[in-house]
């Protein structure tokens, strides 16, 4: 099921904390940032666009501003952001530079975003940083915040952008594993909650409060945030940022964390995305019989009812369907990629091992994937 959801993922929007980017002295750990930025490297190799909203800039102030305990007064907060925020961008930029990719600095309030005209333009901006291959960090504009212009926290942004930004996930790094059913810190035999349908109460009240010396949210404003982002039909997964690995194990669809199901409207959503926002690279033909299975009987697209396929395509692209009349009926993401959809024209299921010599699934088009037009 998470693979399913994870494959339909182009663009992700990746939330970091600040109890993560920092070691127990407060300071920036250049370590776990190193790991991260390597980690964003390789989903973008595999054609990930991704977004950062991270945190750090106060918690990095502070100690360049020589400050034992977390600053408490908005004006010594705000002076902590503005030192901490360029030590945070060097950090991102010294790190991701060995893996050639370059950050971008984006500085938000929530007055910029309730805007349509800002939040139009902050779209602009993020799509061409994107389209340029670089790595947009953003962060709330301390500086100028007060209360009624505040995100509140981060996680709250962090929902926020993945809607500005359109993305079709959003990935929490936290420092514990997920969600769990009790705080863990009192409750030792508190049990990780995997998977989450419906944001209830009962969730709400697992997530309680916050109690951390660093960063302004806890559990209860990262569920706050999935729900927020769950309403716009984007899932959310929370890991533990502090384990090697995870960012990619999570964008792979393993059973990581916890994962915070859209709302109905997702998967609405998500058809409307296959359907009008992905671009398709390929044409697969299907014959009578196929075409009827798929418009009537709500079936999958089987290889033995593929006649012709045309395009260059990977495994996952979106793809149209034509019926033998050469008109589009529906469109879908291929399980298999153009090369290998080709040698498996007209064969059965059951010959797709013998035929490629390993298989992804009796399908060349599931279900859910696909969106009768
Ligand atoms: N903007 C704050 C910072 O960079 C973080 C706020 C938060 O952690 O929620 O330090």
């Amino acid at each position: 099921m998470r693979k399913e959801l994870l494959k339909t993922v182009k663009r992700v929007v990746i939330k970091i904390g600040s109890r993560v980017l920092t070691d127990s002295n407060g300071a920036l750990d250049m370590a776990v940032i190193g790991i991260i930025c390597g980690e964003i490297s390789l989903l973008r190799q595999k054609g990930l666009e991704v977004i950062v909203v991270s945190s750090g800039a106060i918690a990095a102030g502070r100690s360049e501003l020589g400050l034992t305990y977390k600053p408490r007064t908005i004006p010594h907060k705000q002076a902590a952001a503005a030192v901490g925020q360029t030590r945070l961008m060097q950090a991102y930029e010294s790190s991701l530079a060995p893996h050639k990719l370059k950050a971008a600095q984006v500085l938000l309030t929530s007055e910029d975003l309730g805007s349509r005209q800002r939040f139009l333009n902050a779209r602009a901006t993020l799509d061409t940083l994107l389209g340029f291959g670089i790595i947009p960090i953003i962060n709330e504009n301390d500086t100028v915040v007060v209360d009624e212009i505040k995100f509140g926290d981060n996680d709250n942004l962090s929902a926020l952008v993945t809607n500005v930004a359109e993305a079709h996930l959003l990935l929490i790094l936290t420092d514990i594993e997920g969600l769990y059913s009790a705080d863990p810190n009192t409750h030792p035999d508190a049990k990780l909650i995997p998977l989450v349908k419906g944001i209830s109460r009962d969730i709400e009240r697992a997530a309680g409060g916050s109690n951390s010396s660093v960063g302004t949210g806890g559990m209860a404003t990262k569920v706050a945030a999935a729900k927020k982002a769950g309403k716009n039909g984007i899932a959310t997964i929370m890991v533990s940022g502090k384990r090697d690995g995870i960012i990619v194990a999570a964008l792979e669809g393993e059973e990581v964390g916890t994962l915070f199901l859209p709302s109905d409207i997702g998967l609405n959503r998500r058809k409307h995305w296959i359907a009008y926002t992905l671009r398709p690279s390929g044409k697969i033909t299907v014959d009578d019989g196929a075409k009827n299975a798929l418009l009537k009987k709500g079936k999958s697209l089987l290889p033995s009812g593929v006649v012709q396929v045309e395009g260059r395509f990977e495994r996952g692209a979106c793809i149209r369907l034509c019926g033998s009349d050469g008109v589009e009926f529906a469109r879908g993401l291929s399980d298999y990629s153009s090369a290998e959809s080709i040698r498996l024209v007209g064969c059965k299921s059951s010959e797709i091992e013998g035929i490629l010599g390993y298989h992804y699934g009796d399908v060349i088009i599931h279900r859910d994937n696909l969106v009768l037009l």
